[in-house]
C-alpha cells in the first residue's frame, strides 16, 4: 500500500474517531441528566427509561466503532495496517475507502462475516 494513500486513510480514521469521541461524550452527558430526574407520573418515566434504552444501543455501536477505529490506527502505527487479518493478503483499496478499520479483506469478509 502506497504511503500517500494510507495516509488519506488515517485521516479518516482520526476525523472519525474526533466526531465519535465528541458525540459519545454527549450521549454520556445526556445519559447523567436523564438518570438524574426520575419523573413522578409513571408514563413520563416510561418516556425516560425507553429513551436511556435508545440512548445505550447508540453508545455501544458508537463504542464499538470507536475500537475498530482505534485498533486500525494502532496498526497503521505499526505498519501492519491495510493486510488481512485472515488470510495475510492485502485488503482492497476500495474496501478500505467504503471502511477504513476494516481488517480482513473482502474474501474473508464473505466468508465469516467480521
Ligand atoms: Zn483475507
Amino acid at each position: 500500500m502506497n504511503a500517500f494513500f494510507q495516509n488519506k486513510i488515517k485521516l479518516k480514521l482520526e476525523n472519525r474517531r474526533n466526531e465519535l469521541e465528541v458525540r459519545i461524550s454527549h450521549l454520556d452527558a445526556d445519559k447523567r441528566r436523564v438518570s438524574g430526574a426520575i419523573p413522578q407520573d409513571f408514563s413520563e418515566q416510561a418516556i425516560a427509561i425507553t429513551n436511556d434504552e435508545v440512548i445505550d444501543g447508540l453508545d455501544e455501536l458508537e463504542r464499538n466503532e470507536l475500537k475498530k477505529i482505534n485498533s486500525a490506527l494502532v496498526r497503521i502505527e505499526h505498519g501492519t495496517f491495510g493486510t488481512c487479518a485472515a488470510c495475510g493478503d492485502e485488503i482492497e483499496s476500495e474496501r478500505l475507502n467504503a471502511i477504513p478499520y476494516a481488517s480482513i479483506c473482502i474474501n474473508c469478509a464473505s466468508i465469516d462475516l467480521d
